[in-house]
């Protein structure tokens, strides 16, 4: 490639910093893995991973934001048959394809494997891909947890576990609808039964992100069904149907302020065909316990590698860029902003590290109660905390940049800075996520043991107020009042967790 200027300045040098492989990189993410001793086969498997994060999938990222290359809706078809789907481009088409077809959901790889990869992957924003990994983990799990007794879900299964890039399949999870998508139980979109234990779903979902995926997890009201949750089954449905589109139209794709590369619809089921994931009347609780927790804790995964990413592009460049006669790192003030942020991405990375061990602890060990109540409690910490804070983070380092920050073709940041807003909305925004942490906690009997529930997490990281703080919300004579004062301390709590974290990551134990 010429890099010829008309100037002679070049940013060959800052460009050179940029890539290699991102699995080598990075000390902590191997330190984490080094707990699972892992064979030499999954660690070259993930050095292959860095590679290929760093490499094709990062330079895809990139080219399928631009807006010529953005999701759209195909006109009509040449056949005088209606047309109702999404068109990717090709190169988000062949990385879904590695990425699905890499063996990341065979069910015998180690746990930290997996979710290094999906570290590695959401090093590049959402990126048309980051969504579907998401889903199609939690798809998996829900099948794998409720829907094994139903031959359809056990071909579902096989298909999804066994992808190549030949052949890969993929999921997506659609609850949100119009009316709202914290209050879930508000769903009205109708399921009614069929024959052969297939269903029938009508109606309209408002946020449907990943809408090109195979199989679709959707939530619907059961008709004859109580009100309320328990009145809401959830249904997986295929996209196709014997060959054909399944019972849907899209509506229109949103234009969103990040996550371009994404296609969310709006979305008709006009009888579209599904079965049952686990009871119908247990929908609601099941999609909540296991497919948003499972995308839960992909947004915490990917808050700590938009950090990582964020950071090592700012120390790259500050390393480069020169100006009154120095690099710009050896200005004071600049230097402190790129150890806050190599501070930063360090917590947040242990941090959900640790959030993942403590999530996968509590499915194997489900009788372990408190932690599984810890594990619980955290992932909607976690979620709310890292979530809130990346954009900022981002943002910080997209300004060590200057005016190139901003530059769409000249840095991957100001992608990231959007996709970064974007994360909390997913699964529950802030506050929400905050007080189903509260709710639990009242609803789980930690009053009057609140300090040695602490402990369980947090260790000797627990500060001498945090108990008595967590007695007071608790114990607070009225709704509000407690919300507030748990809105003030469960940031402290999880900053002191991803301090342990970290401290026993750096110190090999
Ligand atoms: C780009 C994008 C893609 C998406 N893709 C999907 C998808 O594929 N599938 C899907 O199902 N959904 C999807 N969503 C929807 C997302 O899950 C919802 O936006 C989210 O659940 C919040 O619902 P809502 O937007 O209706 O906000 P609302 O429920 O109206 O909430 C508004 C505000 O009220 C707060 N709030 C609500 N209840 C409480 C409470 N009890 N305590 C404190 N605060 C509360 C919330 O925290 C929020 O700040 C997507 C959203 C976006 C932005």
């Amino acid at each position: 490639m010429d890099h010829s200027s008309p100037t002679g300045y070049v940013f060959d040098d800052y460009l050179s910093e940029l890539g290699g492989n991102w699995f080598e990189q990075d000390a902590l993410l191997r330190a984490w893995l080094d707990r699972s001793r892992l064979d030499t086969a999954t660690t070259d498997w993930l050095r292959g991973f860095g590679a290929a994060a760093a490499g094709q999938l990062r330079e895809r990222a990139d080219a399928v934001e631009h807006r010529e290359n953005l999701p759209f809706v195909a006109e009509r078809g040449p056949y005088n048959r209606a047309s109702s789907e999404v068109v990717l481009p090709a190169a988000t088409r062949q990385s879904l394809a590695e990425i699905h077809g890499s063996g990341i959901w065979r069910a015998e790889l180690d746990e930290r494997a997996r979710y290094a990869a999906v570290y590695l992957i959401n090093q590049n924003g959402e990126a048309g891909t980051a969504c579907s990994t998401a889903c199609t983990d939690g798809l998996i799990r829900a099948l794998r947890t409720y829907g094994t007794s139903d031959a359809r879900s056990r071909v579902a299964i096989e298909e999804l576990e066994k992808s190549t890039v030949e052949q890969w399949v993929h999921g997506a999870q659609f609850v949100t609808e119009v009316q709202g998508g914290s209050d879930a139980a508000t769903n009205a979109l109708r399921a009614e039964p069929l024959r052969d234990g297939l269903w029938a779903l009508s109606g309209q979902k408002w946020f449907c992100s990943n809408c090109t995926a195979d199989y679709w997890l959707v939530t619907g009201r059961v008709a004859g069904g109580p009100a309320g949750h328990r009145g809401i089954g959830l249904f997986c449905v295929p996209r196709l149907w014997e060959g054909a589109p399944n019972g849907h139209r899209i509506l229109r794709l949103k234009d969103k302020l990040g996550t371009r590369a994404l296609p969310t619809a709006e979305l008709d089921l006009e009888g579209a065909i599904g079965w049952p994931v686990g009871a119908v009347d247990s929908g609601l609780k099941n999609t909540v316990a296991t497919v948003l927790v499972t995308s839960r804790i992909h947004n915490i995964v990917a808050a700590a590698g938009f950090a990582r990413r964020a950071t090592r592009e700012a120390h790259a460049y500050a390393g480069f860029r020169r100006a009154f006669g120095r690099r710009i790192a050896e200005h004071p003030l600049l230097g402190e902003s790129l150890r806050r942020l190599s501070d930063g991405a360090d917590r947040t990375e242990a941090g959900a590290f640790a959030t993942v061990d403590a999530w996968t602890h509590s499915l194997v060990r489900p009788d372990d109660e408190d932690r599984a109540l810890w594990a619980r409690v955290l992932v909607s910490i976690a979620k709310a905390v890292t979530t809130r804070r990346v954009p900022n983070h981002v943002y910080e380092a997209m300004m060590v940049f200057g005016g190139n920050g901003i530059e769409e073709r000249f840095c991957a940041l100001p992608r990231l800075w959007r996709d970064a807003a974007i994360l909390e909305t997913w699964e529950g925004p802030y506050t929400l996520l905050l007080m189903q942490a509260f709710g639990d906690l009242l609803k789980f009997g930690v009053k009057g043991r609140e300090r040695s529930f602490l402990e369980l997490g947090l260790g000797d990281h627990l500060a001498a107020d945090d108990a008595r703080e967590l007695t007071e919300a608790l114990g607070a004579a009225d709704e509000s009042e407690g919300a507030l004062r748990w809105g003030e301390l469960a940031p402290k709590l999880y900053a002191r967790f991803e301090a342990r974290a970290l401290a026993e990551l750096v110190d090999g134990r």
